[in-house]
């Protein structure tokens, strides 16, 4: 298996967030994929379904009604390397267009506390689980917990 290993294509740069996905591309292991479909998913503002996420297998759809975007990888027997197998790149949901071409302020933890800096005022108790349900309810964009949290420090200084 090694010699195979050796000469697999790594995505390029994991950090093109934009990037689209192709079938047969590798990630390290499954946070570095994990990490790119949550980021492509704000990027292209739209919510993710986690259908399934072992060991083994990642299948991640689009939470849209009756979507087709999907991506399905699963892990390179005797490695850390997911690969991925199936992959989907047209939505057939409705989704929100970016403004302005303006995408990557959607990821910024800067532009989550703009948000929700208000509502801190109110509510102080405002927990980052709930600012993650508000940024997907009101602006269809998917956050981290730990963006949340971060955002939620900013807020507070
Ligand atoms: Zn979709």
């Amino acid at each position: 298996m090694d010699f195979w290993f050796k000469s697999a294509a790594y995505t390029e740069d994991p950090y093109d967030f934009s990037k689209e996905f192709n079938i047969g591309n590798l990630y390290r292991d499954r946070i570095e994929l994990k990490n790119h479909i949550r980021a492509y998913a704000v990027v292209n503002k739209f919510n993710l379904k986690h259908v399934l996420s072992n060991e083994y297998k990642i299948v991640v759809c689009c939470k849209g009604h009756k979507c087709s975007w999907q991506i399905y990888a699963t892990w390179l027997l005797g490695s850390t390397l997911f690969r991925v197998s199936t992959y989907c790149s047209v939505h057939t949901c409705i989704r929100v267009e970016t403004e302005g071409g303006n995408t990557y302020k959607a990821a910024s933890s800067r532009w989550v506390t703009s948000i929700i800096k208000q509502k801190l005022r109110k509510d102080p108790n405002y927990k980052p689980s709930r600012i993650i349900d508000d940024m997907q309810i009101y602006h269809n964009i998917d956050v981290t917990y730990n963006l949340a949290w971060r955002a939620k420090e900013k807020a507070h200084a």
